[in-house]
């Protein structure tokens, strides 16, 4: 990582190592019509037309900027059924970088997880796993599996120092598959840049322990590498061990624990599609008949041959360490100033987005009333950004009805790798400041139509609890004037 001395010490900032030569025009609307949009949209942010967001923090899926060598390779695909040089090249710089024999396409990461799930998971067997993402357990529970998550302690600690939150409690695992007999489980899995939990980090060494585990057990270790590019960045400036490795030897050498690696190229590589990286020759032909049933040939697997060329690109791109360290410096940054200000956000900063603390942001807020679903709504009021909700409203509800309440209330403001300037950042965070501060005004949510599943993803409309969504708006009028 280029390290860029600055003379006045105390103004440090995250600088690009990069250009912007493409743009796109963003318009922030005015406060009325925030207002008529957010109402428009039921309270809910995935109901918002991008058109009418000013800074799109909801997902850093398939929206990361890519680079002009990305754009030239995605011009000389070779389009054919079989055969397409582009799936070689891509084939070969995947196992290059990973040092796995084989690979399977797969349309996107949720693909792979289908794709493991239906080979290695039956009715009753057990996952074990740092932590849990949403389409992973829905994958392995629809085939009767059960996840068991073993995140350290600290993992789940709001703010804390620990500076690898995503790491694997050893010893709960080997008590895990011992509990269980290693025959029930179908694979351990380990998650980079743990995403639930804000896009945290495990170490190398930690991943190592993993592998000892594994193998006093003769299990299979499997790795989801969506968000490794942050891991790695992590790994490098945090782990004392790794500081002299370069990206492409902490790769290698996270990969050579593992038994099969898989990723959503929609984050890893910042293109699109996914696949499977796999060492033994009877994995891979295990899993290979499910790629043209449910994907597509096996040299594309449902991507295109652009989507694929932009991913050996990126993925090239990914083991230099400028790249991949500018998401999290500036999280890293947006973090810092948000706690300078006193606004509580999760720490220390992960990769992925910065999360903010909903329960201590609007602790009067009580937990049935979503008090993470009403700050994102109002910040968009606030300021056209869009957040997405992690809490209870992402919750299902019990068979019976009840409502269980999330262990967490996150509104994530992802940044896209590449996408904002440090002046969005801080216009964020400027915004955030006010709402912080006018934080008694915002109120609660309640239902006006739930839908059964997914009730947030969906169509799921919400209505502000006492109309306090135009006292906000009252207020920001007040204190902006007549700025947008
Ligand atoms: C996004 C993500 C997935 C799923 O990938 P898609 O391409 O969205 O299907 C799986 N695991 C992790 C850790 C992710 O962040």
């Amino acid at each position: 990582m280029a390290k860029v001395g600055f003379y006045k010490d105390e103004n440090v900032v995250p600088l690009e190592m990069h250009k912007v030569r493409i743009v796109q025009k963003l318009t922030l609307p005015p406060l009325e019509q925030r207002l008529a949009c957010i109402q428009g949209a039921g309270y809910n942010t995935f109901l918002l037309q991008n058109a009418d967001v000013f800074l799109d923090m909801l997902t850093d899926s398939g929206v990361n900027a890519m680079s002009d060598q990305q754009q030239a390779a995605m011009m000389v695909a070779d389009d054919s059924y079989a055969g397409s040089s582009t799936f070689t090249r891509l084939a070969a710089k995947l196992r290059d970088i990973f040092g796995m024999q084989h690979f399977l396409p797969a349309h996107q990461g949720r693909a792979c997880e289908h794709i493991l799930a239906k080979v290695f998971v039956a009715p009753g067997s057990v996952v074990p796993m740092n932590y849990h993402f949403t389409t992973t357990k829905a994958h392995i529970t629809v085939q009767g599996g059960i996840v068991e998550e073993l995140v350290v302690a600290e993992g789940l600690a709001v703010t804390s120092a620990e500076p690898f939150k995503g790491n694997m409690d050893c010893e709960r695992l080997a008590d895990c598959i011992q509990r269980y007999t290693p025959g029930k489980i179908a694979f351990v899995r380990v998650e980079a840049g743990t995403n639930l939990i804000g896009g945290q980090p495990f170490s190398l060494q930690n991943l190592r322990d993993v592998r000892e585990v594994c193998d006093r057990f003769g299990v299979m270790l499997v790795m989801d590498a969506s968000l490794l590019a942050d891991n790695l960045h992590f790994v490098k400036t945090r782990e004392e061990a790794c500081r002299d490795m370069s990206i492409r030897d902490i790769t290698r050498a996270m990969a050579d624990c593992c038994d099969i690696l898989y990723f959503s190229a929609r984050k890893l590589g910042c293109a699109r599609g996914g696949g499977i990286c796999i060492r033994s020759e009877a994995h891979y032909r295990a899993m290979r008949g499910l790629v043209p049933l449910f994907e597509g040939f096996l040299t594309y697997g449902g991507m295109s041959v652009r989507e694929m060329e932009a991913m050996t690109v990126g993925l090239e791109e990914t083991m230099d360490a400028d790249v991949i360290s500018q998401g999290p410096q500036f999280i890293g940054f947006m973090v810092d100033e948000l706690v300078k200000r006193g606004v509580p956000v999760i720490t220390p900063a992960g990769g992925l987005g910065c999360h903010i603390d909903a329960m201590r942001f609007v602790d009067h807020i009580p937990q049935t009333q979503y008090p993470a679903g009403a700050l994102a709504a109002a910040l968009y009021i606030a300021g056209g950004i869009r957040g997405m909700e992690r809490g209870t409203l992402s919750e299902q509800r019990a068979p019976d009805g009840s409502e269980p309440l999330a262990s967490m209330e996150l509104v994530r403001l992802a940044l896209p790798r590449r996408v904002f300037t440090l002046s969005q950042v801080l216009f964020a965070v400027d915004r955030l400041e006010w709402l912080y501060k006018h934080r008694r005004l915002i109120g609660g949510l309640e239902w006006s139509e739930e839908p059964e599943i997914l009730r947030f993803f969906f169509y799921g409309r919400l209505t502000p609890k006492g109309g306090w969504s135009e006292k906000l708006a009252h207020q920001f009028r007040k204190d902006f004037g007549d700025c947008l």
